[in-house]
């Protein structure tokens, strides 16, 4: 469904991303990892054009991203596209971004109502069916701020899962959590990835890394130094870097 090829991008004169390609299929999982500022959240960004990439091609369930040059530099050329694809690829961050005067229930409808023009019972139902899923039908008519952190961010995958995204997008959705609530993120993350969705998950944890996904990427300023399959790339790293990367610490 998604086929990245020579990303490239720019903030000033720092050349952040430096021909970065990526190709997912139906129901693969892609980690990516690398040290704090290789470019790993402004890749994911790139995918769905939170940023602009300056130059290379994406294209989602065989459509491509079309682009126009403007004095800013390249823009998407078309904005129904962009609306279309930002629906095809939905993004979780690591921060939840639930809106916090809405509740649980009216943040998974949202997008529902509004973009697609689902009737509203029957955004509810399938909402409610979503909150079952990733185990929160309790907490439906809660606001965020009532919520725990692993609570939001189970919320906020239900939200994405809402618009039955083509590719999911997940930037170091465990990271702002307590250790304690890590677990459940990654369970319902993990039952994702046995129905099949296709996903791309920025990680610091290896385990999922090496139990979930099917194929590993190694970013090291901005470019992909290592990838593979993960438990021959995380378990016998070719580059030092990645192997001084992987070893445990403190
Ligand atoms: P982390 O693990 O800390 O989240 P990362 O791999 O996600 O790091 P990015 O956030 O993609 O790294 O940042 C890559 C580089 O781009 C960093 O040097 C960062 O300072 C720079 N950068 C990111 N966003 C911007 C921006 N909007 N303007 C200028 N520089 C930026
Ligand atoms: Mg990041």
């Amino acid at each position: 469904p998604l086929h990245v090829s020579g990303i490239h991008k720019k903030f000033g004169d720092t050349e952040v991303l430096r021909g970065i390609s990526l190709e997912a299929h139906k129901g693969d999982v892609i980690t990516l990892i690398g040290a704090s500022g290789s470019g790993k959240s402004t890749f994911l960004r790139c995918l769905n054009l939170l940023e602009r990439p300056d130059s290379g091609e994406i294209s989602v369930h065989g459509e491509s991203i079309r682009f126009r040059m403007t004095r800013r530099g390249r823009e998407p050329a078309d904005r129904s596209q962009l609306e279309r694809i930002r629906t095809r690829l939905a993004m979780v961050f690591q921060n939840f971004n639930l809106w916090a005067h809405m509740t649980l229930l009216d943040n998974v409808i949202e997008a529902p109502i509004y973009v697609r023009g689902v009737p509203r019972k029957a955004a509810r139902e399938q909402g409610m069916a979503l909150l079952e899923r990733v185990g929160l039908t309790e907490r439906a008519h809660a606001y965020p701020a009532q919520l725990s952190g692993g609570q939001q961010q189970r919320g906020a995958i239900a939200r994405a899962l809402a618009m039955d995204p083509e590719v999911m997008l997940f930037d170091e959705p465990t990271s702002a959590l307590d250790p304690e609530l890590v677990g459940d993120v990654l369970e319902v993350m993990r039952e994702l990835a046995a129905e099949g969705r296709t996903m791309v998950v920025v990680t610091h944890e290896m385990d999922f890394a090496r139990d979930v996904s099917n194929h590993v990427m190694y970013l090291h300023k901005g470019q992909v130094e290592e990838q593979g399959n993960p438990a021959e790339v995380l378990s016998h790293p070719e580059s030092e870097r990645l192997r001084q990367f992987l070893a445990p610490r403190g």
